[in-house]
């Protein structure tokens, strides 16, 4: 089972949302697991610091690396298989094969830091990987920790059920996703693309593939290079 630690100054933050509709209903019939380590409980003195001034000076405060480690090694068995995250803006780009990956293994310890970020010995020494959400400063780790969890849960098998499987979702085939349309079949003047109503399903595969592909050109056409260089390890056929 995909079993998620956290370790944070903030343990009330989660499961926040995770709590709620997929992830929530999946974390209740037990289909995960989620615990949260408060990184203070290894604080110095009355006050539990837990951090202290950057070395070489400058503005902002460290988290140390002694705490943070002591914080993980009581966490931990030493045999624990999970990959251990530390979120962080330098991080390799998280991304959708990243998440297929991560949702079939044991599941994730993910270290969120505050403040300026942690000591960089702690990574090397604790074989932390670093992970980022994208190119933007947030003001701490738990919002992408829980961004990486919510992308992690939902492909869990059980989790999302058959029809909504995720396979045909942005990413999955290197393509961002074409577009949805429901009733009422003319709104406000807007009427649903012809092709969607023909009830000829190769007709509308052939919209939806052209559609996506359109999209993705005009969107991202970086993720179309990878569709010649495949950068996925996962095609739409392959996903459960
Ligand atoms: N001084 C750091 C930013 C610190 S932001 C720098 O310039 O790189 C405080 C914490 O928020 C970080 O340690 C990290 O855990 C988290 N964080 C901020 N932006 C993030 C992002 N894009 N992805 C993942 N984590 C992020």
């Amino acid at each position: 089972m995909f079993a998620a630690t956290i370790l944070t100054l903030f343990p009330s933050m989660f499961p926040g949302p995770l709590g709620f509709s997929l992830a929530g209903e999946a974390l209740e019939r037990g289909l995960w697991s989620l615990e949260t380590r408060d990184i203070r409980a290894h604080g110095l003195g009355r006050h539990r610091v837990v951090d202290d001034t950057p070395a070489g000076g400058g503005p902002g405060m460290v988290m140390r690396a002694d705490i943070v480690a002591a914080s993980l090694d009581a966490a931990l068995a030493r045999d624990d298989p999970r990959q251990r995250l530390l979120m962080s803006p330098r991080g390799a780009p998280f991304t959708q094969a990243q998440a297929r990956e991560w949702a079939a293994g044991p599941g994730l310890v993910i270290l969120c830091p505050r403040f300026e970020g942690v000591d960089e010995r702690i990574i090397e020494a604790r074989g932390l990987i670093e992970v980022s959400i994208g190119d933007y400063v947030l003001s701490g780790g738990e919002i992408a920790a829980l961004a990486v969890l919510d992308a992690c849960v939902r492909l869990i098998p059980g989790v999302m059920g058959k029809e909504e499987s995720g396979a045909d979702e942005s990413f999955e085939a290197g393509l961002l996703e074409y577009p949805h349309f429901t009733r009422p079949r003319e709104w406000e003047g807007r009427a649903i693309p012809e092709a969607l109503l023909s009830g000829d399903h190769a007709r509308v595969a052939a919209w939806r593939r052209a559609e996506a592909e359109r999209i993705t050109r005009e969107r991202r056409p970086d993720l179309l290079a990878c569709l010649i260089q495949p950068c996925f390890p996962y095609r739409t056929g392959d996903a459960n």
